[in-house]
């Protein structure tokens, strides 16, 4: 039997936020998870921040296919490409399309249904032979030549591993635009890509979707890769080196028998293949919880790179190590992010987050529950701004540690709020959805399909953990009064209230009672039926809410201000706030007779910080000053603050607030 009384103290909540706004806090992004190998990218833009803008073009067309042939020259570090793009006119009377592809490379000329080409900054622009009207097929050619420059992550890098070449791309947010001329944007997907990579004989070069040929021409190899799923340009991928490869056939429930394969440097070859052996489990189990993998009429494989993370590029991951973290992330993103794939970089989260989350899920798998709720714990640290991106100008300010790790508990604590069964049918179906797969979803998307599937309205879920920075910071204390468990819990983050459904164990010697409760804010009391002598209280016992949480004493909790009785009269402290070593602080009474009294400062976990006064006092007004020392001399910090009054029979209270 659970009841619960709710008491709100406005008064105090205003306060606390007084004082919270005015501390200036300054989080550093802890970034030792990155050890975990959960990509690096986050690590790496600490040592290069590069910036660039999202396009803001009109392009009025729609891609349905890119072919590019990319000659590649090791030795001379430069590459000579050939773009062919067919699309659909969006609009009335298309004459011009705007391609995004970067100044410094050289356009050599243009053809099909184009006749002639501007450019300007970054933007290359095709003038049409004939103006296309809305839905009208165009089929448009560029040739091109120069070596990329950097950008991103290193959008396109010429390295070596062991004296041989490594090259490879890794376009991620937008910067395909780089090293080839295409309509560098997320949301619109080409229905298939073909990739005609030439380059010295000695060398393997690797891409999307399927091989369908190897040629040898006097001294060079072309190997051409094509994919029959739709793909965005930042998945397009390039990867050539003297790989060794290896392999094995994966076969899906249904029958499907799909290449899995590696492509990994030569002197590697031995600890790939000792590490990559969990990747069939890996793929088996995703296939489980979210759907078969999407691309499965073609490939999955990892090419490695130079680069110290990972990178989902589509049926083809770039790897710059092997650990069960790295490799069951990227495999992860093959669903979230390739065949759903962000509609704008502020929602990188459903990549990212999703992706950081499927870790978990497979180490929960491989494990137990502990070793998840571990997992979890790793990703538990102090976060900056927050898991929607609200700045997308720079790779630094999109991969942070927020959008992967903060994202990954709000599915944690998604999957509490509406239960596993729901949650695990919630990834099932937005993976299934026609409206979202092999195409683009944003947060409110998901949401409205949580909402749908769950048949509750979360609306506040995803503002609180997705939209808001910071976490809620929570004081609790309890008693048990003979059968009955009270717990107090108070909110004191600034910004507003959170809405938190919490479990709570209450542990009796041999004997633990499971119960739930939703704070929803200020300052609130529960009351539990409990048959034993309690000897510890958890909330949140199994750890599904990112907090802070703080044990303190039950009666300070929710305390208000307490009138004085008529033998005193205790004033409002002054001033208030306290702006500490701007002023003194000046308590004042008055004793209608003589009292023996003590006035001492209280912080708000109830702890006394100092005595001003115990003392016999004649009657009369009083005047203490205050400079906001504790007894040993030590600075207070700030916060909130009590100042009790006690005499023999009777005592008052007044609140204040200490600004530093
Ligand atoms: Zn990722």
């Amino acid at each position: 039997m659970l009841r619960i009384i709710m008491r709100q103290s406005f008064h105090l909540f205003l306060l606390l936020i007084l004082f919270q706004a005015a501390i200036a806090q300054e989080t550093l992004p802890d970034l030792s998870h990155h050890e975990l190998e959960a990509e690096n990218k986050a690590r790496q833009l600490l040592m290069r921040r590069s910036r660039a803008v999202e396009a803001q073009i009109n392009y009025g067309y729609d891609v349905t296919f890119y072919r590019l042939q990319l000659r590649i020259d090791p030795a001379r570090r430069e590459i000579e490409g050939a773009l062919v793009m067919e699309a659909k006119s969006e609009t009335a009377g298309l004459t011009a399309v705007p391609l995004d592809f970067y100044a410094n490379m050289q356009v050599l000329s243009v053809g099909e249904n184009a006749v002639s080409f501007a450019r300007s900054g970054n933007v290359l622009s095709l003038n049409l032979a004939q103006a296309y009207q809305r839905g009208e097929k165009f089929r448009v050619s560029v040739s091109y030549r120069g070596n990329p420059q950097d950008g991103g992550f290193g959008a396109f890098t010429f390295n070596t591993h062991n004296g041989a070449p490594i090259i490879a791309s890794l376009s991620e947010p937008y910067y395909a635009r780089l090293w080839w001329p295409c309509k560098d944007t997320p949301v619109d997907k080409a229905d298939s890509v073909q990739i005609d990579l030439t380059v010295p004989d000695n060398l393997t070069a690797v891409s999307n979707g399927t091989l369908e040929s190897v040629r040898s021409l006097s001294g060079w190899k072309t190997f051409s890769w094509k994919t029959r799923y739709p793909i965005t340009t930042y998945l397009v991928s390039v990867a050539v080196s003297n790989y060794a490869e290896f392999g094995e056939t994966f076969t899906f429930l249904d029958g499907t028998r799909m290449p899995l394969v590696h492509y990994v440097y030569p002197e590697r070859l031995g600890d790939a293949q000792f590490q990559l052996a969990d990747t069939p489990d890996m793929l088996k189990f995703f296939n489980r919880a979210f759907g078969d993998y999407p691309f499965k009429k073609e490939k999955y494989g990892h090419a490695q790179f130079a680069w110290g993370g990972g990178m989902e590029h589509q049926t083809i991951t770039s790897l710059g190590g092997f650990s069960d973290g790295l490799v069951s992330h990227e495999l992860a993103h093959q669903w979230f992010g390739d065949l759903i794939t962000m509609k704008s970089w502020q929602d990188i989260w459903l990549n990212e987050g999703f992706a950081s989350y499927s870790e978990a899920l497979f180490v929960e798998d491989r494990f137990d529950k502990a070793a998840y709720r571990n997992y979890m714990g790793r990703m538990d640290h102090s976060y900056t701004g927050s898991v929607f991106v609200r700045d997308t100008t720079s790779v630094g300010s999109i991969f942070n540690t927020t959008v992967y790790h903060k994202g990954a508990w709000v599915l944690h604590t998604l999957r509490h709020v509406i239960g596993d069964a729901t949650f695990f049918q919630l990834l099932r179906s937005y993976v299934a959805d026609p409206r979202y797969r092999f195409g683009s979803a944003s947060t409110d998307d998901f949401k409205n399909l949580a909402e749908q599937i769950s048949g509750r309205e979360l609306d506040w879920f995803f503002e609180q953990w997705v939209y808001r920075e910071g976490r809620p910071e929570l004081l609790y204390g309890w008693k048990q009064e003979g059968a009955q468990l009270i717990l107090r819990v108070q909110q004191t983050q600034s910004g507003g209230s959170y809405r938190l459904p919490f479990d709570l164990a209450a542990i009796a010697q041999n004997d633990t009672s499971r119960f739930t409760f939703e704070h929803t804010g200020g300052f609130q009391e529960f009351r539990f039926a409990v048959s034993k002598p309690l000897t510890k209280v958890v909330i949140d016992p199994d750890y599904w809410v990112l907090k802070t949480l703080q044990q303190t004493d039950f009666n300070r909790l929710g305390v208000d201000e307490t009138p004085a009785p008529e033998t005193f009269a205790l004033q409002p402290i002054s001033p208030n706030p306290f702006v500490f070593g701007k002023n003194n602080l000046t308590i004042r009474f008055a004793l209608s007779r003589s009292e023996t009294v003590r006035l001492a400062v209280f912080n708000a976990l109830g702890q006394e910080v100092a005595v001003l006064l115990a003392n016999q006092l004649p009657s009369g007004d009083y005047a203490q000053i205050w400079d906001g020392r504790f007894a040993r001399g030590d600075l207070s910090p700030a916060g909130l603050y009590f100042v009790r009054l006690q005499t023999e029979t009777a005592q008052a209270t007044r609140k204040f607030v200490i600004l530093r």
